[in-house]
């Protein structure tokens, strides 16, 4: 049965939502704050985790992470208003999905089982993670890629940049960001190194590289993954 950690520390709206969840036969757990949010996430390894911007102790964003530093555990931030820089801010930090307060309980729950449905395949821990776009196949945990049946052949960083890329389909990521998801923040160079990676990926994966199809460039930004329709 699957888990979902339930971080609210708005103790009406974390019962409600327990009492939802529950009737839909999710197991919950709760965690009130967002350092009990990360001693739960590592000890029970739920499936997904429904997480508050707003907590005590250690609020939403970096609670997202540090969690996005340990594991690839569904992340859906609850954001309590309108507001686009907490949904960006959000999934820029690798959360795969946001609600803005108030929201329809219907909504909720339906977008918590696209998560579900989307992640199930994956057998809780172990490391193996298949991701398809179009054409395109990228195994993370044999490190091997393809397009159709023609296994590529991509060094470290045009791999990295490639299984990020994915993974964060229909957002666009700056240069910066994919320097410190891909190089590290470490890194000491600058953005054009991500250009050139671009531009050598892009060659070996896209159909006509000077029209790219999946890796689309995102003017003063960065770039976006898209998956063509077939
Ligand atoms: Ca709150």
């Amino acid at each position: 049965m699957a888990t979902i950690l339930l971080v609210e520390d708005e103790l009406t709206l974390a019962e409600t939502l327990r009492y939802n969840f529950e009737r839909e036969g999710y197991t919950v757990l709760l965690a009130a704050d967002g350092v009990q949010c990360l001693e739960l996430a590592r000890r029970e390894q739920p499936n997904l985790i429904m997480l508050d911007i707003m907590l005590p102790r250690l609020d939403g964003f970096s609670v997202c992470r540090i969690l996005r530093q340990e594991s690839d555990v569904p992340v859906m931030m609850l954001t309590a208003r309108q507001d686009e820089v907490d949904r960006i801010a959000g999934l820029e930090l690798g959360a795969d999905d946001y609600i803005s307060k108030p929201f329809s309980l219907g909504e909720l729950l339906a977008r918590v089982r696209a998560i579900m449905r989307r992640t199930e395949r994956q057998p809780r821990g172990l490391s193996r993670e298949v991701l398809t776009a179009g054409p395109l196949k990228v195994d993370t945990s044999s490190r091997r890629a393809w397009r159709e049946s023609d296994e590529l052949t991509l060094p470290q960083k045009e791999f990295d940049l490639l299984t990020c890329l994915i993974r964060n389909r229909g957002i666009a990521l700056s240069r910066d960001l994919l320097l410190e998801r891909v190089w590290g923040s470490d890194f000491i160079g600058d953005s054009r190194t991500v250009d050139v990676h671009i531009r050598w990926l892009r060659e070996k994966i896209e159909p006509d590289p000077a029209r790219p199809r999946y890796i689309q460039t995102v003017r003063g930004i960065g770039y976006r993954f898209e998956t063509p329709a077939a």
